[in-house]
Parts: structure tokens; C-alpha cells; sequence
């Protein structure tokens, strides 16, 4: 028997080609994907306006969940971090973040991720594999559903963010499938600019996502202010400096559209990258390289026991702020939310690297 086709991935096009190539027309494709999507159905038998004899049939010849939820956690401050698997047994993390304004989910790319940057405990884990755009998009159904039941009405709306495992530019294609999928006015309508990505500084893919017609935010996150301390910090950057970067940000910029903008992210570390001189430094690049329409999301990191990195005094992260915002740029303290049960940035993947089996490049456990 064939293989059974996983159809979360699958855009309506594509839907409506599998339906034909099944003898069904073309509006069986649109109840599906509204099944899929916009009701966020987890069983063709959920599925009642489709008649009972397809809905058999689809049993048989597609697959609507690929992942399972293995384990939740409960921050006090209402966040929710899901610990989830791929069918082949690979780890998918995502984390609900709750507001007043509107709730976050962020999501993973990848499972592991390759790059090293040294104050992240995923990059312990190396990179295990890339995530289809159906397992992107599951993880965002998983999440809606826990928190507010199949077909739950989401009360505000949802931002979603690519932050979580994995890079996300070195999975381009699946993350922008996914991104097309999830905006589908007839599914679950996130629109892209309610959709942030966050790269390590990939900066071919940085400017490929420039010539984008339809594209979410960006943020790239830059950590330092020179080679030096990025070569350390975030070793992708030997590969693609400090200057390539900046380059790729003015092509970026260039692209915006009225009132757009875009971010780096600088997660602070304590008596690393923190002090006036460091500020100045990063206030300073900016102005070197004309940036304007950019602000800093600066990220107090999160500590964990196997990294040899704290986070920066309140008063530091403060004065951080201060200094950027004297020279005139724009900058923005992000609150860490669940640390308490490892969900927050540069944590996922803490606790639970010990279960894991590596996949070598012929797809093979290892
Ligand atoms: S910070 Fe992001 S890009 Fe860097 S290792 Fe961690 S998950 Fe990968």
C-alpha cells in the first residue's frame, strides 16, 4: 500500500490536485482545508460535511497529524511550553506566550538546529532535521487547540514567531510554505505581518526575504557589536561578519514599505556585551551603515545550569536602553516570559537532550 499523504502541509491548490487525482471535485479540497485550518479539525470523522464514504476514503489515503504532544508545562505567568515529537520520533518544541493585547505562539523550524551560538542550550542538541511546512503549521493548530479547544474561536488573534528551534532561514522554503499556508483567509488567517521571523544572520536568505513580495517581519538577531565578540558568541558569524550583515540590513531596509520596520535582537549577558562601551559601539554601527528604520529588541538572557552565561542586572539592561536611546535609537526591553519551565528564549530543548537520537545525512538514526 502507498504511503499516506500529510495533507497539513498542503496549500489549496495543492489540496484541490490531491482531491482531483481522487475522482472528488474541487470543493471537497475547500471543506477539507477549512476542516484543517479555519476549524482546526484533528480527524476526517470531525469532518461532517464531507459524506462518510471520502471521509473513509481519506483515512485510508492521507494524514491529517504527524505530531504528538508528549508533555506540557505551566508557567506561573501563563505561558505554556509544548514538548512534542515528529513521526519518526525527531523533538518539536513551541511555547505559548499569553497577553492582554494579543497572545504569542512561538514555533520551531527545526528540530535541534546547527548553528552554535553559545548562549543557547538548542544548540547543544546539533541539528536533527528540518521541519516540514506541515509540522510548522501543525505546531500552531496543536497550541490553538490546548488553549482554546478544537474550533475555539482564538479571543484577540495570535502573533507567531519563528523563535523557537532551529534557524529559520536555513529551512526557507518549508517556513515560507508554511507562512502561505497559515495566512489563508479560508484557514487560519495569520497574516504575514503578524508573523515574525528571527535569523542568526543568514544573509543570502536575508536578502532572497528582501525581494519578497508577501513577507512577515524580520528581526535578525546581532548579540555584539563587533567581530570579535560575534565570532565568539555566534560562530555563523565567521561565515557571514558583522559587515555582510549590515549590508543585507540596508538591502532590507530599502525594501520596506511605508511604516515597516525591522529589529535586531541583542540578548544581553552579563559583563559580555553589556556595558556603556558596548551600547555605544552598537549606537554607533548603526549610524556607520545609515540604519534607520530598526529597533533593538534587547532580551535579558535567560539562565540555565549548562551555559556559563547570567543575565544582565536589571539596572544594566536599563542603562543599555538608555544609552541606545540617546543616540537616537529606538530600543525595546522583551520581558522573559516561563523561564520557569525552560519556554524562554535560548532555553527550549533544556532537560531532555538525553532522549534523543541523531539522524545522520542519509536519514538514518545514528
Ligand atoms: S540561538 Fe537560535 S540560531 Fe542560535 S543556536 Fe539557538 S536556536 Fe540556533
Amino acid at each position: 500500500m502507498s504511503e499516506k499523504m500529510p495533507i497539513t502541509g498542503l496549500s489549496a491548490v495543492e489540496l484541490a490536485a490531491f482531491v482531483a487525482e481522487h475522482g472528488e471535485p474541487s470543493y471537497r479540497a475547500v471543506q477539507i482545508f477549512k476542516g484543517l485550518h479555519a476549524r482546526r479539525l484533528r480527524s476526517f470523522e470531525q469532518m461532517t460535511d464531507l459524506p462518510s464514504a471520502f471521509r473513509q476514503k481519506l483515512n485510508e489515503i492521507a494524514v491529517i497529524s504527524t505530531l504528538s504532544v508528549e508533555s506540557r508545562y505551566y508557567s506561573e505567568d501563563g505561558t505554556r511550553r509544548f514538548l512534542m515529537k515528529t513521526a519518526d520520533g525527531m523533538p518539536v518544541e513551541a511555547v505559548f506566550i499569553p497577553s492582554e493585547k494579543r497572545d504569542t505562539i512561538c514555533f520551531s523550524s527545526q528540530s535541534g538546529c546547527p548553528l552554535k551560538c553559545d548562549f543557547c542550550l538548542t544548540a547543544k542538541l546539533g541539528l536533527l532535521r528540518n521541519l516540514t511546512a506541515g509540522e510548522i503549521v501543525e505546531q500552531i493548530v496543536i497550541v490553538l487547540n490546548d488553549i482554546y479547544g478544537v474550533a475555539g474561536e482564538t479571543p484577540h488573534g495570535t502573533n507567531l514567531v519563528a523563535m523557537g528551534a532551529g534557524e529559520p532561514f536555513l529551512n526557507f522554503d518549508n517556513l515560507l510554505k508554511a507562512v502561505s499556508v497559515m495566512s489563508d483567509k479560508d484557514g487560519l488567517f495569520i497574516v504575514p505581518n503578524r508573523i515574525t521571523i528571527s535569523t542568526a544572520g543568514i544573509v543570502p536568505k536575508i536578502i532572497d526575504f528582501a525581494a519578497l513580495e508577501k513577507r512577515p517581519n524580520l528581526a535578525i538577531s546581532l548579540s555584539a557589536p563587533n567581530d570579535e565578540l560575534r565570532d565568539r558568541l555566534m560562530p555563523i558569524n565567521k561565515r557571514w561578519n558583522i559587515d555582510a550583515i549590515m549590508r543585507a540590513a540596508q538591502v532590507l531596509e530599502r525594501s520596506l514599505r511605508r511604516g515597516e520596520r525591522f529589529t535586531f535582537e541583542y540578548v544581553l549577558l552579563r559583563g559580555v556585551n553589556d556595558t556603556a562601551a558596548h551600547a555605544e559601539e552598537l549606537a554607533e554601527l548603526l549610524r556607520k551603515y545609515r540604519l534607520k528604520r530598526v529597533k533593538i529588541n534587547l532580551i535579558p538572557h535567560n539562565p540555565a545550569e549548562q551555559l556559563d552565561y547570567y543575565p544582565s542586572a536589571p539596572e544594566q539592561v536599563a542603562r543599555f536602553k538608555r544609552l541606545l536611546e540617546s543616540r537616537g535609537v529606538s530600543a525595546y526591553v522583551r520581558r522573559p516570559r516561563g523561564s520557569d519551565i525552560y519556554a524562554a528564549c535560548g532555553q527550549l530543548a533544556a532537560k531532555q537532550e538525553a532522549n534523543l537520537v541523531k539522524i545522520t545525512a542519509s536519514g538514518r538514526a545514528a
